[in-house]
């Protein structure tokens, strides 16, 4: 076996990989850029080597940087994981030459699979089912359409070189065929370096199933059963199970020989998926499921494999590589129980699934599932990379328990900082439909209400409770520090516009709510200040997290983010001649040298942040008072987010 892995990747996979090796007894690599220094996947290894710029095409996907890296580290193979270069025949090519082990196919196998329609004409040779449509070399535009009308709409156009879902176009009409071969072919270029399309019949209802297969470089290939991805969005899968609802022992079979077959077709050795589309309108049937392409990596659902089979996928691919036969034939591979996987990202399902990102304020999981993450609380979700952070997989011996299980975890997880998608995976994993089987990829889409993913507007019984809190947090501090602090601007107290409420003094106190104005109504009474927003007291079914100057309210699965707006205001727009001390880069603060309400003259040291493994000192930009200190020592700080600020001499 190999003495050490160099594992070209970041996030969970990185970890996860990592951790077979280590049990492998493997010395392992990790490698990282300028935005993941500190990250959870460097923290997972043995060693680190910085490959550059958080721009993955100078860091993750450098071939000559990652080749650099084995050298330097001595490192024996190389695991690409998946995404990144993992279906990169150069990259495979590169490390051969550079006397690595590629953990993974040949180069040769990864060309002929990399191109979808180069691997549809192989597999159809090799007799397996591929989809209908047009997969050849002539690319006219005019040429396609015609070939569109043939196949029948609705049509699917594909980038030839694709993957993740992007560039796919679906058509359903004759008259918007040239808008979205356009786009196909722009999107294509963008993401793959290709504009070579192929046009598919859309099947209808499509449920997405795939088999796993595994080969040796002995000419053994066998499959590990399928997985049924078919809850997706935007062609992205989000829930993946084993086996597939419907499926047969027979109809396993025939699909599993179909997936051998085109494992055999290209000489493939190590970890395979063989992805097919089924009708979705019937029940699953010989007949009712073609082939649409071959990824020729570990994917990201292998987990819910491994719970049935009992297996450790990662293992095989280490032993595989090293020339070991697999430690398995066909008749050997076990199929227990039911496996569920969810994909957790940092998004908003409430706004159109947008990427969320920043410091991750409080983490926890659950232990009675599987678990593989990519971060711990304190580290931060970067716009850099895939904004998927976790993964939860649940086994059960039957499919409802299953998903009552992976349901019951997702209540159970609590994610702080950027929104995640955890409570819309709860939903979904309870919806009745889902339930039954009877979904198809489109049915996320089709019941996007349903499944609570529109915006709910602010949730005023959370807001009152942050505000509530960030009143107490501010309090203590005064108190601590002494009368000569400067809560006073900052109190609600100092407000000009108090009134009267029922004989009780209130205050109107500006706020910002998730991004946008608000107010909280606050009222001082013997007991101490009381605290209303639209109407609402304070919840008490709910969890408050403070950060800095912002409260994370936590209530239904839902997250609600508060700052009194005297805060937030100066942090979006620092008043005129004031001077915001922000981070250059990721990093870590290592010190600090002033405290709040301080003079400092222009020039002054005011914190060194560690970045890169080098420390930089911050200056103050212009002289003046301290106002503000946004972060505490040992804080993780994102490019770009502030550290302080400092007030001018003659305003402040
Ligand atoms: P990618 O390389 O981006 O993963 P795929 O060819 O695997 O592209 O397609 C992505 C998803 O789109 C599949 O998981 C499947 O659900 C759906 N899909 C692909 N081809 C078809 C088709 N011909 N008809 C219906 N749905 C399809
Ligand atoms: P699968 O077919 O295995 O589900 P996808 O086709 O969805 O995989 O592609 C994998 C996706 O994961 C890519 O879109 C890629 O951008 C993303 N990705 C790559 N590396 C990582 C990582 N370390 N963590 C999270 N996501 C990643
Ligand atoms: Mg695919």
């Amino acid at each position: 076996m190999f003495a050490s892995v160099l594992i070209a990747n970041r996030g969970e996979i990185a970890c996860r990989i990592a951790r077979t090796a280590k049990r492998m007894g493997m010395r392992t690599v990790a490698v990282y850029s300028a935005a993941d220094a500190g990250a959870l996947h460097v923290r997972c290894c043995d060693e680190a080597f910085f490959l550059g710029p958080a721009d993955p095409r100078e860091s993750y996907r450098s071939i000559a940087r990652l080749i650099e890296a084995a050298k330097q580290t001595g490192a024996a193979c190389v695991h690409p994981g998946y995404g990144f270069l993992s279906e990169d025949a150069d990259f495979a090519e590169a490390c051969a030459q550079a006397g690595l082990a590629f953990v993974g196919p040949s180069a040769a196998a990864i060309r002929s699979m990399g191109l979808k329609d180069n691997a549809k004409a192989l597999m159809a040779e090799a007799g397996v089912p591929v989809v209908p449509g047009y997969h050849g070399e002539r690319q006219g535009a005019t040429f396609l359409k015609s070939k569109a009308r043939e196949i029948g709409y609705p049509v699917l156009i594909k980038p030839a070189a694709g993957g993740g879902g992007r560039g796919l176009r679906r058509v359903e009409r004759h008259v918007d065929f040239d808008a979205a071969l356009e786009a196909a072919v722009r999107e294509g270029e963008a993401a793959f370096g290709s504009s070579r399309v192929l046009i598919e019949k859309f099947v209808p209802a499509p449920r997405h199933i795939e088999i796993q297969i595994f080969a040796d470089a002995h000419g053994n290939v066998i499959h590990l059963h399928e997985r049924d991805c078919s809850l997706q969005r935007r062609h992205q899968k989000i829930i993946e199970e084993t086996p597939a609802p419907g499926m047969t022992p027979a109809l396993r079979a025939q699909m599993g020989a179909a997936a051998i077959e085109a494992a055999r077709a290209v000489g493939y050795a190590g970890a395979g998926t063989v992805e097919f589309v089924a009708d979705g309108t019937r029940a699953l049937r010989p007949d009712g499921f073609w082939f649409i392409e071959m990824n020729t990596r570990l994917q990201v659902e292998h987990p819910v494999t491994e719970a049935v089979t009992g297996l450790d996928l990662v293992e095989w691919q280490f032993r595989v590589a090293a020339g070991e036969p697999l430690p398995l034939r066909q008749d050997q591979v076990r199929l227990d129980g039911h496996a569920v996987e969810a994909r957790i990202y940092a998004e908003d399902p409430e706004d159109g699934f947008l990427p969320s990102t920043g410091r991750i304020v409080a983490l926890q999981f659950p232990a009675d599932v599987r678990v593989e993450s990519g971060v711990e609380a304190g580290d931060a979700v970067t716009p850099y990379y895939d904004p998927m952070i976790a993964k939860l997989i649940a086994h059960a011996p039957e499919r409802a328990a299953a998903l009552d299980r992976l349901a019951a975890a997702l209540d159970r997880t609590l994610i702080v900082g950027p929104r995640t998608n955890v409570a819309f995976l709860a939903t979904l994993c309870r919806s009745d439909a889902f339930r039954q089987g009877a979904i198809d990829t489109g049915f996320i889409d089709r019941n996007l209400a349903a499944l609570g993913a529109t915006p709910h507007g602010i949730d005023g019984a959370a807001a009152a409770l942050g505000v509530e809190r960030l009143l107490q947090v501010r309090t203590a501090e005064a108190a601590a520090s002494g009368s000569d602090h400067d809560f006073g601007t900052n109190s609600p107290w100092a407000a000009v516009d108090g009134f009267q409420l029922g004989g009780t003094r209130a205050l109107i106190v500006p706020i910002v709510v998730d991004g946008g104005n608000a107010e909280a109504v606050v009222t001082h009474t013997a007991g101490g200040a009381r605290v209303c927003v639209g109407s609402a007291p304070p919840a008490s079914d709910a969890r408050a997290f403070i950060a800095g100057d912002e409260a994370f309210v936590l209530r239904g699965g839902r997250q609600t983010r508060v700052k009194m707006r005297d805060f937030a205001a100066a942090s979006s727009a620092a008043g005129a001649g004031d001077g915001m001390v922000a981070a250059p880069m990721h990093g870590r603060v290592l010190q600090l040298f002033v405290r709040i309400g301080e003079r400092v003259a222009r020039g002054q040291p005011l914190a060194v942040i560690e970045a890169m493994k080098m420390e930089h000192t911050l200056h103050a930009p212009i002289e003046g008072v301290v106002r503000r200190i946004a972060v505490g020592v040992g804080a993780q700080v994102v490019e770009g987010g502030e550290i302080m600020l400092i007030e001018n001499a003659e305003t402040g």
